[in-house]
């Protein structure tokens, strides 16, 4: 078996310290394992990506010696997603909703005042072919949400060791908005899958979306890949660092003459593990020493 392992930044901003870290890590991973390192640009939001977002991304990991083995764009693949959801539904994994967002806000907060948590109830589900018309004549459309079957749902997460979700304490995730734009959840694991990706190496905010994309690899008939979840940097205000607060991007520090892309990547590869980058390392070495199981939380 053949490691695959991907970086899929999406192209609204430039890549921070922190996802490049992710970069980083995916590709000493790959190159150890002597595995295929994917670059894919997560476009599926056509409104804020941008051309020049994806080129200077491609910039930056070149900088920094990330040399990708294959690149390609969520856009390319909407026939795609469109195929698979619409074998969703005839499963019967994908259903219709109608509540705006006013609507599902209110369900909420209902549910929290009454102590309970505030899981979608499926009201969707139980929707006549009738009630669904009444809608579409009011002018409403839907947007889709996936069915969750009722499961534990465990993996054994490289970095952070066994997971479980009770998939009764989750919302059936919504795939597909009203205006038939997709979350970024299913076009993700339709490419892992149909790309054959076999480690998913992402920070821990993910932890929740894997759990439901576990289920959708399943009844996409796909096998589910290695996960990883690695701890998140945070900035000195103990808050994720985020590319629209414009934290230190890569290629802030492309331009700024001063700085060697080795010592970016030295630090990030090194970052969270009891080794201190000192200048000393080479692409080698760090090739070497990788390892996820080290980036986990207790
Ligand atoms: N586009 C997603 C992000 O940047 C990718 C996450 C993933 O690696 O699955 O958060």
């Amino acid at each position: 078996m053949t490691v695959k392992v991907r970086f899929a930044p999406s192209p609204t901003g430039h890549i921070h310290i922190g996802n490049t870290r992710m970069a980083v890590l995916n590709w000493l991973f790959a190159k150890q394992q002597g595995g295929v390192f994917v670059l894919r640009s997560d476009d599926t939001d056509v409104a804020r990506s941008t051309k020049q977002y994806e080129d200077d991304i491609a910039t930056d990991l070149a900088w920094l010696g990330l040399k990708h083995d294959e690149f390609f764009r969520q856009s390319e693949r909407f026939e795609v997603y469109d195929a698979v959801a619409e074998n969703l539904k005839s499963m019967g994994r994908l259903y219709a909703c109608y509540e705006t967002a006013e609507e599902l806000d209110l369900r909420r907060k209902v549910l929290q005042s009454q102590g309970k948590p505030p899981v979608y109830d499926r009201a969707g589900l139980r929707l006549t072919d009738e009630q669904k018309a009444e809608y579409e004549s009011q002018g409403r459309k839907p947007h889709w949400r996936f069915l969750l079957n009722e499961e534990t749902i465990t993996w054994n997460d490289l970095a952070r060791g066994t997971q479980k979700f009770e998939s009764g304490h989750l919302s059936d995730p919504i795939l597909i908005r009203e205006d038939g734009s997709y979350l970024y959840t299913l076009p993700s694991v339709v490419d892992d899958g149909d790309t054959k990706v076999t480690h998913v190496i992402r920070g821990e905010d993910h932890t929740a979306n894997t759990a439901v994309q576990i289920q959708i690899f399943k009844a996409l008939g796909y096998d589910i890949p290695t996960f990883a979840h690695l701890s998140l940097m945070v900035g000195p205000d103990g808050k994720g660092l985020s590319k629209r607060l414009g934290s230190l991007s890569i290629t802030d520090l492309r331009e700024d003459q001063n700085i060697h892309p080795m010592a970016v990547v030295s630090s990030l590869a090194l970052l969270g593990t009891n080794v201190t980058a000192d200048g000393s390392e080479t692409l080698e070495n760090l090739i070497e020493g990788v390892d996820l199981s080290g980036f986990g939380r207790a």
